[in-house]
């Protein structure tokens, strides 16, 4: 018998790695990507001799110990260059002239945050017990293993099994949300330290697991950029036999007799195969791929109801000097406001390249700034390519200028620059609003369970940013290997996942 045919929609990460997992386990994929290069959001480009990363800022997991890395050499992206940080970001407070460093060293880390906000001591130290107990069990994949779906009781018994060391600090009190954490907090600077750790409305819990990463080392920045982590995952698609077609943009997805049978693309042309997994922007699929015609309440609101994560403006510099004393990620509350589309906004962030030879030529360096911003407006600004392109540029020498001040001289070694709106981000990769890690974790919707089937549709998946309660991408990775999960299930088949 021959092998079963599975059409994924969109080459970004969840893509691959669906389309990775097919393959692994005897299904015959073709991925459909509108784009000529796969990726989506992780996306890197060349502007003369700086390579700019657009894309993913940190990689979990990325060491052996830790069950991700397991998952990391199934989709073959284990042998990268990854670089370790000693220090994961820094705050910098300008209206009280203070910054602290976010330490792989936890002592040291909370030696620094005493003597910084001794007020704050109590509260300082059950944050770091915080993230001491999360760091007690390895819950990198915790309720990953398996969709949600297939997960029965016995199952999650043994996943809270496994993590019993840390699960204290996933309930209770941890479930507050960082916005209502930082109420018994005294010092302002601690308290928009921690809510811009990440982001504001995520569960404090989130706060400590992503710390527990950084204290056991593992959370790391790739050396060569985004495109070596998505070229590595192509790769293995590929060697495993996978296809894809470039420039092919899927409009429609086709059904008969609710069962998933092809594709439509925007030259009309069709494509059919067993299953269709998409993997592109979820409101995209259900209401326009789909036409709406298979949801239920719970699909309803979560696309109606659930926030997503506001999309980003990152400008880019490439510049004629060297910055060794700046770290990776620092975050900066201005004393300054910045004009950022229709807000002012004082919150900036800065990404430092200068932790490899890859993005810039020696002695230069590619210093990215970036906001939150809206994207209605970006949106309604992009129709008028005249006033669009002047913004951006407007964007761009007005934070070189917030820059100058902070770092004298590099205004006059700009060599390129380089300013992505949301629009940008939409056009690439259609992802609603341009969000760039889908739902946005709140403390009501982060252990919610999202199906990655619809209702009333046979041999049809998703995956994707948009197929479980957050994006970002081990998400995304995980989310392709759930489909593959599900699929061999409803087919009796056992699941087959290799190193490669
Ligand atoms: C600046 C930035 C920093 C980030 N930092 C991190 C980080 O540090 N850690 C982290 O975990 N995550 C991070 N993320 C988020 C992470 O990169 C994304 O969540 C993840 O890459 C999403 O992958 P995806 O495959 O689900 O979606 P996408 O990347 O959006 O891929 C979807 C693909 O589908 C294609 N497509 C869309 N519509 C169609 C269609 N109609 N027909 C055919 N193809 C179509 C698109 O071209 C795209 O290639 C960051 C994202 C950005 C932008």
């Amino acid at each position: 018998m021959g092998k079963k045919s599975i059409i994924v929609i969109g080459g970004g990460i969840g893509g691959l790695s669906a389309g990775i997992y097919a393959q692994m386990n005897g299904y015959d994929a073709i991925i459909f990507e509108k784009n000529d290069f796969t990726g989506g959001l992780a996306a890197c480009w060349k502007r003369k001799n700086f390579l700019i990363d657009g894309g993913i800022h940190f990689i979990t997991g990325f060491k052996p110990g830790c069950s991700l890395y397991n998952v990391f050499s199934e989709v073959g992206v284990q042998n990268l260059e990854y670089i370790d940080t000693e220090v994961y970001a820094r705050f910098v407070d300008e209206t009280s002239n203070r910054s602290i460093d976010v330490s792989t060293d936890l002592n040291k880390f909370q030696r620094d945050l005493n003597s910084l906000f001794p007020r704050d001591k109590k509260v300082i130290k059950q944050f770091i017990k915080g993230i001491k107990g999360m760091s007690k069990s390895d819950i990198s994949d915790f309720g990953f293993r398996r969709p949600a779906e297939l997960m029965k009781l016995t199952d999650w018994v043994k996943e809270l099994w496994r993590v019993r060391k840390s699960l204290r600090w996933f309930v209770g009190k941890s479930l507050k949300s960082v916005r209502e954490y930082v109420n018994q907090i005294h010092d302002p600077m601690l308290k928009e330290f921690l809510l811009y750790m990440f982001l504001p409305d995520v569960p404090i819990a989130f706060l400590y697991m992503i710390l527990s990463f950084v204290v056991q080392g593992q959370m790391g920045l790739l050396k060569n950029g985004s495109s070596d982590f998505v070229s590595a995952l192509e790769k293995r698609y590929l060697d495993l036999g996978g296809k894809i077609k470039y420039d092919s943009k899927v409009t429609e997805i086709i059904v008969e007799e609710n069962k998933a049978v092809g594709i439509k693309l925007e030259d009309e042309s069709q494509a059919k195969a067993e299953y269709i997994i998409s993997a592109c922007d979820g409101y995209m699929t259900i209401y326009s791929m789909l036409h709406g015609e298979y949801t239920d309440e719970s699909i309803e609101e979560r696309y109606k109801e659930w926030d997503i994560v506001r999309p980003l403006i990152v400008i880019s510099y490439g510049i004629d000097m060297e910055f060794n004393k700046e770290r990776w990620l620092t975050l900066y509350k201005s004393n300054e406001n910045i004009k950022v589309g229709d807000e002012d906004d004082n919150l900036v962030t800065i990404r430092c390249f200068n932790y490899s030879p890859s993005f810039a030529p020696e002695g230069k360096t590619v210093v990215q700034v970036m906001f939150e911003t809206n994207w209605e407006y970006w949106s309604e600004l992009s129709e008028n390519r005249v006033k669009y392109k002047k913004e951006k540029k407007q964007l761009a020498s007005e934070t070189l200028v917030w820059l100058e001040k902070r770092f004298p001289g590099i205004s006059d070694n700009v060599e390129v620059s380089d300013v992505a709106t949301p629009y940008t981000y939409w056009r690439y990769t259609l992802n609603n609003k341009a969000s760039y890690m889908g739902f946005y974790p709140t403390t009501e919707t982060i252990f919610k369970s999202v199906k990655k089937t619809l209702p009333g549709l046979d041999n049809f998946f998703m995956a994707g940013q948009w197929s479980l309660s957050t994006g970002g991408v081990l998400s995304s990775i995980y989310s392709g290997r759930h489909v593959v999960q599900l699929l061999c299930s409803k087919e009796n088949k056992l699941f087959i996942a290799e190193s490669s």
